[in-house]
């Protein structure tokens, strides 16, 4: 039996493959400090719950219509994207999925033709890759920089263009590198994206999650060419503790928005009813809650960093946004644990996995070779004991 050739290309998540084996673990009873999540540990706010159970009592449990997001929903949207980049979306330019992953897969599905190019800087969140696939486009992976807090320069994007390049994938706040992108570097990567009319998906999810002076910019508000092209994804999973919820939405132009439509229409009809009330109540009520999550990770994210720096041969630039902490640990590579010769990220997260009992994900399957990626959306005490076990298994390698 053969599966179709785009399935075939594509790769199974490695995120998910490590939480699997962590979670098999934690099953034998195993005490397994788990830093590979993707979601915040917080709970989701009272008053979003209230609205889903408030929409179940009321009955709001039928197929709704539109099928690209309840009215009510689409309005607190505009009214999001008004409030936080100042730009007039109308209901027409707003679409409503389940999840931003989804979102990002109408985006490519709408847009992508077979053969075509999307150019994503490493390192890349692991699904940018493998949904062009599907498609049968084909992804431009461009290496970035250590000295450019590994992000993308102009000069590097203009220099991955070819007549076959449609589309480029930002996410700013990185995941996984917590890197964010300046004004001034957008204003940049925009100016090239226009000269030669490439798409720009731009992933925004953990906009809400940026600490000390660092201010999140979308490249959507840097003028009305570069707002035409840009394809701004977001949604309530990282910001409000909602991540089982599903839902996501997308700005964009409304030729973009019908194509993402039409293909939603047929594939899923719409995100579910109850869910959709609750992304009304997180975006229409109170943002304290926000606040809150922020000053709790960003004391987390000093003391990882702290940890992480104080480890000899490991180097961690202090992320700016998101929940992860992105170390370079390749002066490891090479070393022994007894018989066996750690020879790469993989190798060494199997390690960390197997002998400290601490879950941490493999550069490599971000673009990048040098690092792991530990995500502080973990409790206080599990970051100390997790780095207390890392400090300890590194050690005990031998050159
Ligand atoms: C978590 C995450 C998403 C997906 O969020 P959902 O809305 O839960 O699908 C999208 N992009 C990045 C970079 C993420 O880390």
């Amino acid at each position: 039996m053969n599966l179709s050739k785009n399935v075939q290309r594509m790769q199974s998540s490695v995120t998910m493959a490590i939480s699997a084996k962590a979670a098999a673990m934690k099953r034998q009873g195993i005490d397994v400090i788990s830093l590979s999540a993707g979601e915040p540990d917080f709970d989701t706010p009272q008053h979003i719950k209230d609205a889903a159970i408030r929409a179940i009592q009321e009955g709001f449990t039928k197929y709704t219509v539109p099928g690209s997001g309840i009215i009510e929903l689409k309005e607190a949207i505009c009214r999001k994207i008004k409030r936080d980049s100042g730009l007039d979306y109308g209901l027409d330019q707003v679409i409503v999925n389940n999840g931003a992953k989804h979102t990002l897969f109408l985006a490519s599905a709408a847009l992508l033709d077979p053969g075509d190019e999307v150019i994503i800087p490493t390192p890349y969140w692991v699904t940018f890759s493998e949904q062009p696939k599907l498609m049968g486009a084909n992804p431009v992976i461009v290496q970035t920089r250590a000295e450019n807090n590994l992000k993308l320069t102009a000069e590097e994007f203009e220099r991955a263009i070819t007549p076959r390049t449609r589309m480029l994938i930002l996410n700013s706040p990185s995941n996984p590198s917590g890197a964010v992108y300046t004004r001034a570097e957008l204003e940049a990567l925009a100016a090239v994206a226009v000269k030669h009319q490439i798409h720009v998906l731009s992933d925004e999810i953990y906009e809400q999650l940026v600490y000390g002076d660092t201010k999140h910019c979308s490249i959507s508000t840097l003028g009305e060419e570069i707002r035409e092209l840009t394809i701004v994804v977001n949604g309530v999973s990282k910001t409000y503790a909602m991540t089982g919820w599903r839902i996501g939405y997308a700005a964009a132009s409304k030729e973009i928005i019908a194509g993402m439509d039409k293909v939603q229409g047929q594939e899923v009809s719409h995100p579910s009813s109850i869910s959709q009330k609750a992304a009304v109540a997180a975006l229409d009520g109170p943002q304290e809650v926000v606040a809150q999550m922020r000053v709790e990770f960003d004391a987390r994210r000093r003391y990882m960093v702290d940890r992480l720096n104080a480890l000899e041969g490991v180097r961690c630039t202090l992320p700016q946004g998101a929940f992860y902490a992105y170390p370079d640990v390749s002066s490891y590579f090479g070393r022994r644990a007894g018989e066996r010769v750690l020879a790469d990220s993989v190798e060494l997260c199997a390690y960390l996995l197997e002998e400290a009992k601490v879950a941490c994900v493999p550069g490599a399957g971000f673009g990048t070779h040098p690092h792991i990626r530990l995500s502080y959306a973990t409790s206080m005490q599990n970051i100390e004991r997790a780095m207390d076990r890392i400090a300890e298994a590194l050690g005990r390698l031998r050159a």
